[in-house]
């Protein structure tokens, strides 16, 4: 176990063992299950359609975790793992897995400014990077992380990898390795965030193999499903909710789309027979506005699984008859907890709630402001805990205290209520992001890059409602005496230059002669975001 960590109480873990919820595997150890059953089975396809099969990721796996640890890579330490959706992403990290090294997951848009956080918060002195991905050169956002993290001392490239090291040249003779417990911290996922900057989730073997169980459970993964990863498998959505691990733990196929165009997605979906996805609703409108043009056959789909964001009523309504597939709403968080509609659930159910915890550990509660649960029906913030929802955020003692009840509880920020047969229905929220096309971006953050424009005297950045992308980035800001107002494409460009990642750069922007503040001397954000949608409907 790492230092910084919260792990859960002795008892409750020895519960969750005595049921049989936690079975004492490594994730490594699960591949090398699945291996043995599965073998010759294609167990992933990269967006070219070359196959991996079972065997051979497993193999691949201890070649690397051997190659990692004569690099000097060492059980417990941190490596930054930013690798578009392909085979080598898998790979690595199950590598990572049974060496006991953690992968930090970072998104392929990250730039330095992440980059940069996220060395320093995990103390990684490894970094993974594909040579190129999207017209973008990674090796030359490495050259800026070393020189700007201390820490940072190693680069492996999948791909060229001009003066650094070669993924392939790390590859070595498969050696016996002490590996990791299965209480231990398997990897990193990164929180939406409140506050400035992303916090490090941990997540287990132990625990994510709960996950993984539940979640192909509920979606009747069987050795014929095969699983599209279409949004960036960092996200724990396409990674094991199934995703690719659920789908490889029952001997299915993952294949990577590297896209989420509508055309590219739907060729894929053709040629391998694709029977499951998860989309964001921006994705659901982008696909949908495509499906009746398309002469791609996408008759194999029979699930498609929307999570991230809220997906109206009616948005939702349209992607049976569309796609002649199922529909199925999750709701959840990077954190832990999630909640799926059931595939025999009324249509009702599917179309209007986001469903119910999968766990038979998983709790969840709703209370008011001062921690009370409110009657059934009436709405609340989500409170969480169980086996796979996690006890504290790493390296971040002082933000535990307020992230987490003293019982344990995680508060989700997210307002919600449980109807009848106990679905949830998520109603708002009361952590300050904004939601763009299911990208969370921390208000704060882009906030404080906004005031180091010396016109600004003040941001705040509020979400405005966006038919596709949910949210849209609006910014309120006050200039500072004597200075113009500053242009939406100035700060952008700004922005870009203190290394934000583009989904984070600001789609439009206000200036206004101050910011209405609350009684406790605070930005007063509802009256922001009232402001702005009266402006969209006004
Ligand atoms: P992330 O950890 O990035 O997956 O973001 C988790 C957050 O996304 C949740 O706390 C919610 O605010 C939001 N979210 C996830 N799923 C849904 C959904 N089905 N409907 C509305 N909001 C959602």
């Amino acid at each position: 176990m790492l230092d910084d960590c919260v792990p859960w109480p002795e008892d409750v873990a020895d519960g969750y063992r005595a049921r049989g919820i936690w079975r004492g595997e490594t994730l490594g150890d699960l591949l090398r299950r699945w291996a043995a059953e599965y073998r010759d089975r294609t167990a992933l396809i990269d967006a070219a359609g070359d196959r991996l099969s079972y065997s051979a990721l497993d193999g691949w796996s201890d070649r690397l975790a051997a190659g990692f640890q004569a690099k000097g890579i060492a059980p417990g330490d941190r490596v930054l793992v930013q690798l578009p959706n392909r085979p080598e992403f898998v790979a690595v990290c199950f590598a990572l897995f049974r060496l006991g090294a953690v992968p930090v997951f970072a998104l392929p848009s990250f730039r330095s400014n992440e980059i940069g956080h996220l060395a320093r918060l995990s103390g990684a002195q490894t970094y993974v990077i594909p040579d190129e991905f999207n017209g973008f050169d990674h090796r030359v956002l490495a050259r800026d992380a070393l020189k700007e993290c201390p820490e940072l001392e190693r680069i492996v490239v999948a791909g060229d990898p001009g003066e650094f090291t070669a993924l392939a040249d790390v590859e070595a003779e498969p050696a016996d390795l002490p590996g990791p417990q299965a209480s231990d911290i398997a990897f990193f996922l990164l929180s939406g965030g409140t506050t400035a900057l992303p916090k490090l989730i941990p997540r287990t073997h132990e625990g994510y193999a709960h996950q993984l169980e539940v979640t192909s459970e509920v979606c009747a993964t069987t050795g014929d499903s095969v699983y599209l990863a279409v949004l960036p498998i960092e996200f724990n959505f396409p990674w094991g909710c199934p995703g690719v691990l659920g789908t490889l733990s029952r001997g299915g196929t993952a294949v990577f789309a590297e896209t989420a165009h509508p055309e590219t997605c739907f060729a894929l979906v053709e040629r391998h027979r694709v029977t499951i996805t998860s989309i964001v609703p921006t994705i659901v409108h982008l696909w949908l506005s495509a499906v009746s043009d398309t002469r791609h056959d996408l008759s194999s789909l029979k699930l498609v699984q929307v999570s991230s964001a809220k997906l109206h009523p009616e948005l939702a309504s349209r992607i049976e008859p569309a796609f002649g597939a199922q529909l199925q709403q999750v709701y959840g968080m990077s954190e832990g907890m999630l909640t799926f509609t059931r595939l025999d659930d009324p249509p009702e159910t599917v179309l209007e709630t986001q469903g119910r915890p999968l766990s038979p550990a998983d709790e969840i509660r709703v209370v008011d402001s001062a921690g009370r649960e409110v009657p059934q029906g009436e709405v609340g913030e989500l409170l969480a805990r169980g086996p796979y929802t996690l006890r504290g955020y790493y390296r971040a003692r002082e933000h535990n205290r307020i992230a987490f009840t003293a019982d344990g509880f995680y508060r989700s920020g997210d307002l919600v209520r449980l109807t009848e047969r106990g679905d949830v229905v998520v109603e708002g929220r009361i952590k300050d992001i904004i939601s763009r096309g299911g990208n969370k971006i921390s208000a704060p953050e882009v906030e404080e890059h906004l005031t180091a424009h010396p016109g600004v005297e003040q941001a705040a950045v509020v979400p405005a409602p966006d038919e596709i992308l949910g949210e849209r980035v609006h910014a309120y800001v006050v200039p500072a005496s004597g200075s113009p107002a500053p242009r939406l494409p100035e700060l952008r460009r700004l922005l870009r230059s203190r290394g934000l990642a583009d989904h984070k750069l600001p789609d439009q922007v206000e200036a206004v002669d101050s910011l209405p503040m609350t009684g406790l001397n605070k930005v007063d954000k509802k009256v922001l975001i009232a402001r702005v949608s009266d402006q969209r409907t006004g």
